[in-house]
């Protein structure tokens, strides 16, 4: 077939930067845009000035320094969403404040509605370093269900709320759960694992309309702090419909790779039977939304992961597995086999091991898989061996330093300081050969450069440095946050770095990361942020005509 030659280019946008690192190798100082897409770079400032037309927005930006947008590997975007409809309780610095944010809530709510807490917060952030008790929640709400989840593996409610999901004085604890007990054992109102579910099951869910909206609000939360794509790291069905919305509308700031939540609590056929019936496979759907995978929950987070030797604060206590090794294998195989990318929460090293027993028996089973068909979420503790063969078997690891962040404080109390210290040793898995791909975790918009910070520095919000050996360089860092996890989502090829013929996803900082001092990181903020073609965050219109 012959083509006209087509007509000149001309770029949509030119940005001339003081640099522009590629993330592959090279570093630019002008890079064009047009559409979607980067069109062209150089080296030179003005050597793309030839494709500059009239409808071309010319970007003096020499005070600037473009990276590729980053990717975080694990985030809950629809989580995070969803608390803009909540009581935001992460705002609370002290359990009266959290109290009296919930009373107020409860007061205005309809009789007997739940009275639901954003689940971004965490006690660590209270002056009194505890969470709230029952007995608070029932005097600030004595007549309302009253559920504050905290995270994605612990809550506590009040009293309406136990009675309103039938848990009684002799209800049995969950499989992969626990509702707690006080010294005295009565009910506390703490849930862990399993039991969070059993009693969010009993709050309505927002409709789907409401969800999509939430979602445009919280992605542009997290593009205004330079992210590009978010490998959403837990939905359901329906979540997943509020997405497609979303998507329809153009609601989506941010490009989004869910991953679909199989619940433990299913029988093992009913969840062969559940991934049978979704109908569709990893890969599906487009740039903006494409679905990921599949999502497992092996262990628990730090009440709850599986260790091979008890927990510091507890002897009697090694946390819990979800799932029996085998059902889960069983089920792995299925989904394999119909075409899903899998990837697994394990946070504790007994569940870690337990993972790569699973894996290493699905690979015997279907045969060798493509890089990041099997991935490990977390494996914030494991031994070396354990990692040698996560590495023989080509099995990924998301990683998550923000959760040692903020999480450093607890962890040195429930897992001990030494275990805490040796919290994912990114130098060694890389050291291991490992495929990595960096993340957040936080349910909440972080600023990705403050976790670029603690995998350079592995300082936390309060436990101060934690295992320091385990730095890795400011460069390497960025690296596993943009091209890892591109990897990751198999992308490489049109994301996760700045070269021609790529999406269009930029971040743009008023200093240079790779040549700034590394204490200074932990709070740069981006000057403009654009995802596919498009200024998603440009506060001091550096991009309008
Ligand atoms: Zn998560």
């Amino acid at each position: 077939m012959n083509r006209q030659p087509a007509e000149p280019l001309r770029l949509d946008f030119l940005i001339k930067a003081g640099a522009a690192h590629s993330m592959v190798s090279a570093t630019y100082r002008a890079v064009g845009l047009y559409g979607q897409r980067i069109a062209a770079v150089s080296a030179d400032p003005d050597g793309l000035d030839g494709l500059i037309g009239q409808a071309t927005t010319v970007v003096d930006a020499g005070d600037l320094t473009l990276l590729p947008a980053f990717a975080d590997s694990h985030e809950h975007l629809m989580e995070a969403s969803r608390n803009t409809l909540k009581v935001p309780v992460d705002r609370a610095r002290s359990v009266a404040e959290f109290a009296g944010m919930v009373g107020a809530a409860a007061r205005a709510a309809a009789p007997g509605a739940w009275v639901e807490t954003s689940i971004g917060w965490h006690e660590s952030n209270l002056v009194e370093n505890r969470l709230p008790t029952l007995a608070e929640l029932d005097a600030a709400a004595p007549d309302h269900p009253v559920l504050a989840r905290r995270g994605g593996h612990l809550a506590v409610v009040n009293s309406v709320a136990l009675r309103a999901a039938g848990i009684e004085a002799d209800t049995p604890d969950p499989a992969g759960g626990k509702f707690g007990r006080g010294d005295d054992g009565t009910r506390d109102g703490v849930l862990e694992g399993a039991a969070v579910y059993r009693v969010a099951a009993f709050a309505p869910t927002p409709s789907r309309a409401d969800l999509a909206q939430a979602l445009a609000t919280g992605s542009d939360a997290y593009a205004a702090l330079g992210v590009g794509t978010i490998r959403e790291a837990l939905i359901n069905t329906d979540e997943f419909l509020a997405y497609q919305e979303a998507r329809e509308k153009h609601l989506l700031s941010v490009r989004v790779r869910p991953l679909i939540r199989v619940g433990s609590e299913l029988p093992t056929d009913e969840a062969i039977a559940f991934i049978r019936g979704l109908g569709a496979r990893s890969g599906f759907g487009d740039d903006r939304l494409r679905l990921w995978g599949l999502k497992f929950v092996l262990d628990g987070g730090a009440e709850g992961a599986a260790l091979e030797q008890p927990y510091a604060s507890d002897p009697r206590h090694s946390g819990h597995l979800n799932w029996d090794p085998a059902d889960l294998t069983r089920v792995c195989v299925e989904a394999v086999r119909r075409g899903w990318r899998i990837g697994t929460h394990a946070a504790g090293d007994r569940a870690f091991r337990t993972l790569m027993d699973v894996y290493e028996e699905v690979t015997t089973q279907v045969g060798p898989l493509p890089p990041w068909t099997l991935v490990v979420e977390h494996g914030l503790l494991s031994d070396p061996q354990q990692r040698a063969r996560a590495v023989r078997g080509g099995f990924g690891i998301t990683v998550q330093h923000p959760l040692l962040w903020n999480m450093g404080s607890q962890m040195r109390l429930t897992w001990g300081p030494e275990r805490t210290r040796q919290v994912n040793p990114i130098d060694e898995w890389l050291a291991a050969g490992a495929a990595l791909a960096a993340g957040t975790d936080m349910v909440r918009p972080f600023n990705p450069m403050t976790g670029v910070w603690g995998m350079a520095t592995r300082g936390t919000k309060t436990a101060g440095v934690q295992g320091p050996e385990h730095a890795i360089d400011v460069a390497t860092a960025l690296r596993l946050y943009t091209m890892g996890t591109a990897a990751l989502n198999g992308e490489t090829d049109r994301l996760g770095s700045i070269a021609p013929g790529n999406l269009a996803d930029l971040v743009a900082y008023p200093a240079d990361p790779m040549a700034l001092d590394v204490d200074d990181l932990a709070d740069l903020r981006p000057a403009f942020t654009i995802v596919d073609g498009v200024p998603v965050h440009d506060p001091d219109r550096r991009l309008a005509r």
